[in-house]
């Protein structure tokens, strides 16, 4: 299936309010046009210095969406023209992105990433410490950022029942927190949850953005993808 056969197929498949963004990573920037071709202006990366190289070769009205561990010395790198940062795990990187976004003058959309996953290599708050976090510091204290809502990833396993159980969880958790916290905030609006493998579960369960790369693309190459972008 080409890319744009997959991205039409995609779109019949999920509900119209449901924001599609196409996990580009590993992928070149031709890949990427293919798929901005077909209208999608939403793109996902995980590494800052492969984003800033193709932010920089690809249009201006694509809305770049970082979704891969973010390292603080590295805000700075994206902070220019980032739209959206799927994966905050600390006051300490929300401290810095919102300083960063302040240099340029923007406002940068952040949402915090929870941890729902068995697997103790991922990333994020557990429901908890992100609870505990919003008791203790007002996200409306950082004018140049906006908190949208929360990101997670559910574990890597055929059992479609623990990946429903994690989904549902992380929906149960997004409404709780909305009402405690952002109950006068009209952006906390977004569950981004889903990839290739489960984004039929999680808009089943509530996504309101699903991050999907092999899918559309493929499988990704690593070591092609070096020689691309070096
Ligand atoms: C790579 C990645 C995706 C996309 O994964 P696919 O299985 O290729 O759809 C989604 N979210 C995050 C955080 C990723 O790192």
């Amino acid at each position: 299936m080409n890319i744009s056969a997959a991205i039409s197929r995609l779109r019949n498949q999920l509900p119209p309010e449901v924001k599609l963004i196409a996990v580009s990573k590993f992928h070149s920037p031709e890949a990427i046009m293919e798929a901005y071709k077909t209208g999608l202006r939403l793109f996902g990366e995980s590494r800052t210095r492969e984003l800033v190289a193709k932010q920089k070769r690809l249009p201006d009205d694509i809305e770049w969406h970082f979704i891969g561990t973010l390292q603080r010395n590295k805000v700075k790198d994206i902070a220019p023209f980032v739209h959206t940062i799927h994966s905050v795990d600390s006051l300490q990187l929300l401290r810095e992105i919102d300083k960063q976004a302040g240099k340029q003058s923007r406002i940068i959309r952040v949402l915090f990433e929870i941890h729902i996953a068995k697997e103790a290599s991922k990333q994020g708050f557990t429901p908890e410490t992100c609870r505990k976090m919003l008791e203790e510091e007002d996200p409306g204290a950082y004018p140049n950022i906006r908190v949208c809502g929360l990101m997670g990833m559910a574990t890597f396993t055929p059992d479609k029942e623990q990946v429903r159980k994690e989904f549902r969880s992380l929906c149960t958790l997004f409404r709780t927190i909305q009402s405690s916290f952002f109950a006068n905030s009209s952006s906390f609006t977004e569950l981004s949850m889903g990839m290739t493998d489960d984004y039929e579960i999680a808009v089943d369960e509530g996504a309101t953005m699903v991050r999907i790369g092999s899918y559309i693309f493929g499988e990704r190459n690593e070591i092609k993808h070096l020689k691309q972008v070096r």
